[in-house]
C-alpha cells in the first residue's frame, strides 16, 4: 500500500483528495492528516482513517485531540507545531505527500516533503510562488517527483508531451510556444469597478464553478489567483512569463491548454471537479477513477473566451510584473495579497483596495536574490510588516 500524507486534510482539497482514497480502498494508506486547528474534524476523521499520525498546528488544539483520541485510537501520535508537519513530511513510511495547506503556512512542510524526496502533490501554490527557484532545486537535488494538483497546471501536465518523468524540460526544445491558463473570471467578471467597491466577503466567496476554501475564493474574485498561477506555471514548467497567457473561460470546462510551434493547441476538458486533477495525481503514471461524472459536451453546449481585463482586475498586471522582477518579489507579493485578503474578509478593506495594498507592499519592499530559505522568510515578514502598518494608517 502507497503511504499517504495528508497537509491540510480539513480543507477543501484535503476532503476531495480523503473522497478519492475512499473509493480505492487497498491501494493507499493515510499514514498522517494535519490541521490548523479544527479539533473536531480532524478527531472525526482520525477515528475513519486511523492514521499513525495526526498533527495540529496549534498546541492547545492538539492537547485537546490527544485527549479525545486516547481513549478511542490509542495508538494515534498526535505531534503539533510546524515542526509536526516537517516530521509527517518526511516520514519514511510516506511515499505521497498531499500539500493542500492554504497561504504561506504551507511552506516549510512543502519543501521538508520535496527535499525527503517524496511525490509531491502540489495545491498549495503559495509554497511555489514564494521560493520558486529553492522549491525547484529541492526537487531535483532529491529526485522528488512533482504532480500539480492546481486544475489548470493539472491540465497543462496532462497536455505536455509524454515524457516519463515528471522533470521540467526546455519548452522549446519540446516545440511548445505558449501555455494557456484559462479563468473563469470568478464571480464578478462582467461587474463595473464602482460596484466591485462595494463587494462583501460572502459575495467574493460565492464562486460560480469551483467550491473552495475562502482565501482562494477571494483570490479568483481578485484574479489574485490567476496571477498566482501565472508564477506557478512558470516554475513548475521552466517558463518564462512571457509565454505564459491567460484566457477568460466562463465555463471552467477546458481547464488549460499547450499551443506547439505546429499551430496544434491541445487542451484538457472535464467537469469542474478538484477530484480529478487529484486521482491523476495519485494514480500517475496510470488512471484511476475519481467519482466523477462524465463530461457532457451537449450539455455545455458552449464554450465560449475573452481577454482578461487588466483595468479592472488590476492584481493580474502585478503577478506578471513580480515575476518578471524575480527574486524574492513573488514572496514579497504574495505576503501582501495574505495580508489584503484576510483584512477584506474581516471586513476591513474594500475588495478594489486590495490592489492598492499590495501595490503599495511592492513600491516600499524591495526584492533579492533568492539564496536561502531566511532571505524568503525575512522579505516575506518584511512584506507583512510593511503591509500591517499601511493597514493601521488606512
Ligand atoms: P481551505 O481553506 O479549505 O483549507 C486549508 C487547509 O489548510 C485546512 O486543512 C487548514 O486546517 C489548513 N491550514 C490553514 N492554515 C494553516 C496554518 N497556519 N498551518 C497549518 N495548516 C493550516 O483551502 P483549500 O481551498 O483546500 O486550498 C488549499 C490550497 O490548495 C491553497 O493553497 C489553494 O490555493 C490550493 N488550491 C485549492 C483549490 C480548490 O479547489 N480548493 C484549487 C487549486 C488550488
Ligand atoms: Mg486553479
Amino acid at each position: 500500500m502507497i503511504g499517504i500524507t495528508i497537509l491540510g486534510a480539513t480543507g477543501t482539497i484535503g476532503l476531495n483528495t480523503l473522497d478519492v482514497l475512499a473509493q480505492h480502498p487497498g491501494r493507499f494508506r493515510v499514514v498522517a492528516l494535519t490541521a490548523h486547528r479544527n479539533v473536531e474534524l480532524l478527531y472525526q476523521q482520525c477515528v475513519q482513517w486511523r492514521p499513525s499520525y495526526a498533527v495540529l498546528v496549534d498546541d492547545t488544539a492538539a492537547e485537546q485531540l490527544a485527549t479525545r483520541l486516547r481513549p478511542v485510537v490509542p495508538e494515534i501520535t498526535v505531534l503539533s507545531g510546524v515542526a509536526g508537519l516537517e516530521t509527517v513530511a518526511r516520514l519514511p513510511e510516506v511515499q505521497m505527500v498531499m500539500a493542500a495547506i492554504v497561504g504561506a503556512a504551507g511552506l516549510l512542510p512543502t519543501l521538508a516533503a520535496a527535499e525527503a524526496g517524496k511525490r509531491v502533490l502540489l495545491a498549495n501554490k503559495e509554497a511555489l510562488v514564494m521560493s520558486g527557484p529553492l522549491f525547484m532545486a529541492a526537487v531535483e537535488r532529491q529526485q522528488a517527483e512533482l504532480l500539480p494538483i492546481d486544475s489548470e497546471h493539472n491540465a497543462v501536465f496532462q497536455c505536455l508531451p509524454h515524457s516519463p518523468s515528471t522533470r521540467p524540460a526546455d519548452l522549446a526544445r519540446q516545440g511548445i510556444s505558449r501555455i494557456i491558463l484559462t479563468a473563469s473570471g470568478g464571480p464578478f467578471r462582467q461587474w463595473s469597478l464602482d460596484r466591485l467597491a462595494q463587494v462583501t466577503p460572502d459575495q467574493a466567496c460565492a464562486h460560480p464553478n469551483w467550491k473552495m476554501g475562502r482565501k482562494i475564493s477571494v483570490d479568483s474574485a481578485t484574479m489574485m489567483n490567476k496571477g498566482l498561477e501565472v508564477i506557478e506555471a512558470c516554475w513548475l514548467f521552466s517558463a518564462s512569463p512571457q509565454h505564459v497567457d491567460v484566457v477568460l473561460h466562463p465555463q471552467s470546462v477546458i481547464h488549460s491548454l499547450v499551443e506547439y510551434v505546429d499551430g496544434s493547441v491541445l487542451a484538457q476538458l472535464g467537469n469542474p471537479d478538484m477530484r480529478t486533477p487529484i486521482a491523476y495525481a495519485l494514480a500517475w503514471p496510470e488512471r484511476m477513477s475519481a467519482g466523477v461524472s462524465a463530461l457532457d459536451l451537449i450539455k455545455v453546449a458552449r464554450l465560449e473566451f475573452e481577454a482578461a481585463d487588466w483595468g479592472r482586475f488590476p492584481c493580474l498586471r502585478l503577478a506578471y510584473e513580480a515575476m518578471a522582477a524575480g527574486g524574492t518579489t513573488t514572496a514579497i507579493l504574495n505576503a501582501a495579497n495574505e495580508v489584503a485578503v484576510a483584512e477584506f474578509l474581516a471586513g476591513r478593506l474594500p475588495f478594489t483596495a486590495i490592489p492598492l495594498l499590495i501595490e503599495a507592499t511592492l513600491s516600499q519592499v524591495s526584492g533579492r536574490v533568492v539564496d536561502h530559505l531566511d532571505t524568503i522568510l525575512a522579505d516575506d515578514a518584511k512584506a507583512r510588516a510593511f503591509a500591517t502598518e499601511w493597514m493601521a494608517n488606512y
